[in-house]
């Protein structure tokens, strides 16, 4: 049985001070939570805050972005070791805002997801495709892709740590969520394909979160399909209550 994962991704929200605050009311909730991986990724500013408040509990860490070179002059950019100082033990991967605005590409994606991984960061790789894609049939075509290079020279007991989150792109912050169908259909494909890349027994183990507009009205029947491993949740982790009522119906 996979462990259902949900994590919330705070995007460009949040003082240190309201990062405080949501931090809080999540952790009342959920600081026992063991039966969910509840993971928090807050802007880099916050980090430290959220990663003081959540010190104890069952909730982790995760950031949002990082570069795949230790250190240097890379002005602007953090390193997956200064991630680890700040006890992250996530970071979320090429994110469709990070490849649409910042133009990362599948191979960018791929560095900082070894970068990750040798750091003893687990990533959470983002793939999807866009509404014109899904409309000309090439959703499956555009998700193998994403998966085989973002992934390309992970070995098989590095793949294990890395999570997988199936966000299609016409359903972040649009309010049109996937279907339960529509999705499980997508992750059914995608552990295909890790089933391909490594064995039965790994894409097994590999979890497939998913992510777009999910809320408490519809996590329940998405995350109750075979191969829903839990949620990226964008706009409804900013609300303590949604964002704990997904986690509950994990
Ligand atoms: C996201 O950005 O990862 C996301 C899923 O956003 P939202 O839940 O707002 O659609």
């Amino acid at each position: 049985m996979r462990k259902k994962i949900v994590a919330g991704n705070w995007k460009m929200n949040k003082t240190v001070s309201e990062a405080k605050h949501l931090a809080e009311a999540i952790k009342n909730d959920l600081a026992e939570c063991r039966e969910v991986d509840v993971v928090l990724c807050p802007p880099f500013i916050a980090l430290k805050t959220v990663s003081e408040m959540i010190e104890g509990t069952h909730i982790d860490l995760g950031a949002q972005n990082m570069h795949w070179e230790k250190s240097g002059a890379y002005t602007g950019e953090i390193s997956a070791e200064m991630l680890r100082a700040l006890y992250c033990h996530y970071v979320i991967l090429g994110h469709s805002e990070r490849r649409a605005y910042f133009h990362e590409t599948d191979e960018v994606v791929n560095k900082k997801t070894k970068a990750a991984l040798a750091a003893h960061l687990r990533p959470i790789v983002c793939v999807g495709e866009t509404l014109e894609q899904r409309e000309h049939n090439e959703t499956e075509h555009v998700v193998e892709t994403q998966i085989r290079n973002s992934l390309a020279h992970i070995g098989p007991e590095q793949l294990v740590d890395t999570i997988i989150a199936y966000e299609p792109v016409w359903a972040i912050g649009t309010r049109h969520t996937a279907t339960p169908d529509q999705a499980q259909k997508v992750h059914a494909f995608i552990r295909k394909i890790l089933t391909q890349m490594a064995d039965e027994h790994i894409a097994q183990t590999i979890r497939i979160q998913y992510g777009g507009s999910m809320k408490p009205s519809n996590a329940k029947d998405l995350l109750g399909q075979p191969d829903i491993d839990g949620g990226l949740i964008g706009g409804a982790s900013l609300d303590p209550i949604s964002f704990v009522e997904i986690v509950q119906a994990s």
